[in-house]
């Protein structure tokens, strides 16, 4: 009996030491599995730039993680839990916000979720996105604890803000471009029906010869002016796609200015403008031609434009390895401030307000150019004139 009682004890002693190593190795093994889970975890929120933060509602200190302390600019050794820290960095127009969301979040006890700036360093602006929610003391309504994560998405928010500015410039442009078109489009209209007028009431003197002259290069005025405007319009698409392809060919610059020169006689003369050109040495290079055309032309009629019907004087040279294709007028001029900046898109000067246009001329202009390896180099004077030179390398 005693023997039995005794072999009893012993087995239950085994079986209970037996069952400690069992559980113990079970506990080990789950300590370890979740070690390796949390470093997962870490990882995780590291690899997305994201934090942790919890704050404690009875003491209102704050336990964060590191990777949320390096958002913030706060060393682990200065951070010791003190909120005020955190939220001395947080943009004050945010602050109030935040605090506001969060109490909203604990009163209604529904997810927090914020965006906001952040200051880690003095000059360097971050933005934050954070989403958080409460627990409550069990079985009761008492808030205990606010826990939640925070990210840095200042990426995605300076790609917004570019966005939303490119689209300001896209609306912008559409209603300077709409503005621009619709002034020779009301004029076209106006004449045409003048003319259904005097048609219908038989009005013999609206139809003499040189009436119908000065009506048709008017409206030739007006189409080239739509023309010249809607092909600015598809460059300037076609330069921000990177389509803008170019054809080279040999010619020679002076060939080029004398035709163009010929075929815009009549607008000059039309304008009071003198175009004086005369051809020194030949000037050959491969260049596209169309492209190169479409730049010169667009300094002559600038020159017309804002040329106060002074003389335009053109010269081709050469410099070295390069062509130089000179437009010089004695116009207006432009003041030193603004000569870079009228060649940017949709850049125009102060100083020509009477003149419509949609600032893309010298925009265009330059770009081609510059697809040759050349340049456009200004030299202007306020109410002396300017001189553009494209430069080519030959
Ligand atoms: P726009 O269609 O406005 O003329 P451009 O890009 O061709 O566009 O020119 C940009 C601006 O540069 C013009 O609005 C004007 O202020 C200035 N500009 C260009 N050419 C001249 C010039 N020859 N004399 C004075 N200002 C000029």
């Amino acid at each position: 009996m005693q023997w039995l009682l005794i072999g009893t004890c012993l087995i239950l002693a085994v079986a209970f030491v037996v069952i400690i190593l069992h559980y113990k190795k079970k506990t080990s093994r789950q300590i370890n599995e979740l070690k390796v889970s949390q470093k997962n975890l870490e990882f995780a929120l590291q690899s997305g730039r994201m934090g942790t933060w919890e704050i404690d509602l009875e003491t209102n200190r704050v336990k964060c993680s590191n990777e949320m302390l390096y958002l913030w600019g706060v060393t682990s050794t200065e951070f010791d839990g003190d909120r005020s820290i955190l939220q001395s960095r947080v943009h004050p127009n945010d602050l109030e916000k935040m605090k506001a969301a969060i109490d909203k979040a604990i009163h209604n006890e529904v997810v927090y979720e914020m965006e906001y700036r952040i200051f880690p360093y003095p000059g360097i602006e971050r933005w934050v996105i954070s989403r958080g929610r409460c627990t409550f003391a069990p079985g009761t309504k008492k808030a205990i604890r606010f826990s939640g994560v925070v990210y840095d998405i200042t990426e995605k928010k300076v790609k917004e803000e570019e966005l939303k500015a490119a689209i300001k410039i896209r609306d912008q442009f559409l209603m300077m471009a709409s503005h621009e078109l619709r002034t020779p489009l009301t004029c076209m209209q106006l004449q045409l029906q003048v003319a259904e007028w005097d048609l219908k009431h038989r009005f013999p003197e609206a139809f003499t010869f040189e009436r119908i002259e000065s009506n048709i290069k008017k409206n030739n005025q007006h189409l080239s002016r739509i023309t010249r405007l809607v092909e600015q319009i598809l460059d300037e698409s076609k330069i921000s796609q990177g389509r803008l392809i170019m054809l080279f060919e040999h010619f020679d610059l002076n060939d080029m200015v004398a035709d163009l020169i010929e075929q815009y006689k009549v607008t000059a003369e039309f304008s009071g403008v003198e175009v004086i050109f005369s051809p020194i040495e030949k000037v050959g290079g491969m260049w596209d031609r169309f492209r190169l055309e479409q730049v010169f032309l667009n300094l002559l009629i600038n020159g017309i434009r804002y040329g106060n019907k002074s003389p335009i004087r053109i010269s081709v040279a050469k410099e070295g390895n390069n062509a130089l294709l000179s437009v010089r007028d004695e116009g207006i001029g432009i003041r030193p401030e603004d000569q870079k900046r009228i060649f940017e898109r949709f850049e125009r000067a102060a100083n020509d307000k009477e003149v419509n246009g949609l600032g893309l001329g010298l925009f265009i202009a330059n770009k081609i150019v510059t697809e040759h390896g050349g340049e456009i180099r200004l030299q202007s004077e306020l109410g002396k004139g300017s001189e553009f030179t494209i430069v080519l390398p030959l």
